[in-house]
């Protein structure tokens, strides 16, 4: 067995069907019978017998306007997964760092592992901004610094100006993971060319709701493209993702409907819960809210008893934002749960 591997605890990703299920930020809106039709359309002119297009010419094409980066510093992946582990195949190995704070989407800390870094996890500060001294001094060079923006599960954007000083006073690679940049708005491709180092990432799994097909992207320099296309297998996008992609992203007025329901339940959700005694909950600007009560474990598991599912992270609850028939449900049953003890 490869020893990188030998202490890793698998990621627990083990799919259970409740009949309200919030808990892993997916989009709770499946696509409407109009994006279905023209999939299935375009299903009749696949060849199915042909490899798929190695480049994804025609989606990077669709992603050069929706992002207003260059389609030669694209690259697409199957999910922002895969981009990560590329990324520290690329450029991680023996005697290189994988740094971010904690806590924070999980697989940056398991991918460094696989690939053979050493992982550090910088706590944040206790109002979830960044120890950005603390990661200047262990990042300062030969590593790879990984920052969600917003994070994963604190749902908070980090200031801009510590992200900006990570980068300005340290030699390493800087990843900006944008998974959820379709609910904040907030994106760092505007001085994505200022600066050699940085990479950005971003997926398809959240605000465009197809998680299912996995799909992702990083936009990144030229040099650092190339690096990553010695790593990339060449067929890895599959045909049926490519096209699904782009067929949604041509339709982007239906997404946005979708996207500014999320962002409104959001705030819903965030005012309603922020009501309920002995509930302390942080504002987000992902779909997602991170909070607190007194006993997790025991809210979590009498919500699940009645068939919701959200996520224990640490001492913390994070729960997904669902339609609002979900949402009212959930916070009934936080309501009357927490009125029994
Ligand atoms: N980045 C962050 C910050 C996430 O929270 C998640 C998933 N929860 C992902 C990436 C995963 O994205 P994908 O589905 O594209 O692999």
């Amino acid at each position: 067995m490869n020893p990188n591997i030998l202490n890793i605890s698998p990621y627990n990703a083990e799919r259970e069907d409740l009949p309200i299920k919030l808990d892993i930020m997916e989009n709770p809106h499946n696509l409407p019978q109009k994006i279905k039709n023209k999939i299935k359309k375009k299903i009749d002119k696949i060849s199915f017998n042909r490899y798929p297009s190695p480049s994804a010419l025609a989606l990077r094409e669709k992603l050069e306007t929706y992002t207003g980066v260059s389609k030669e510093v694209i690259l697409v992946g199957n999910g922002s997964d895969e981009l990560i582990l590329y990324i520290l195949l690329a450029c991680g190995g023996f005697k290189k760092k994988v740094i971010f704070p904690t806590p924070t989407f999980p697989m940056y800390e398991i991918i460094g592992k696989i690939a053979g870094c050493e992982t550090i996890g910088i706590p944040l500060k206790p109002d979830f901004e960044l120890n950005c001294e603390g990661i200047i001094k262990e990042g300062k060079k030969n590593s790879i610094i990984f920052i969600a923006y917003p994070n994963n599960p604190t749902g908070n954007c980090f200031e801009i100006e510590a992200i900006l000083k990570i980068i300005k006073e340290t030699e390493s690679i800087v990843v900006i993971d944008e998974a959820y940049f379709e609910f904040s708005k907030k994106t760092f491709v505007d001085i994505l060319s200022q600066y050699d180092r940085l990479a950005i990432i971003r997926t398809f799994s959240k605000g465009f709701g197809l998680a299912g097909i996995r799909c992702g992207y990083i936009m990144a320099n030229p040099q650092f493209i190339d690096c990553l296309k010695l790593v990339k297998p060449p067929y890895n996008l599959n045909t049926l993702t490519q096209e699904i992609a782009l067929i949604c992203l041509k339709e982007r007025d239906i997404i946005n409907g979708f996207i500014e329901k999320i962002i409104k339940e959001r705030e819903w959700l965030y005012l309603n819960l922020s009501k309920i005694k002995g509930i302390i909950a942080y504002r987000s600007l992902a779909n997602f809210i991170l909070f607190k009560t007194k006993n997790p474990q025991s809210l979590y598991s009498s919500l699940l008893k009645e068939g919701i599912l959200i996520k224990k992270v640490d001492d913390y609850l994070r729960v997904s934002i669902g339609k609002h028939k979900e949402n009212k449900a959930f916070i009934r049953a936080v309501e009357a749960n927490l009125k029994i003890y």
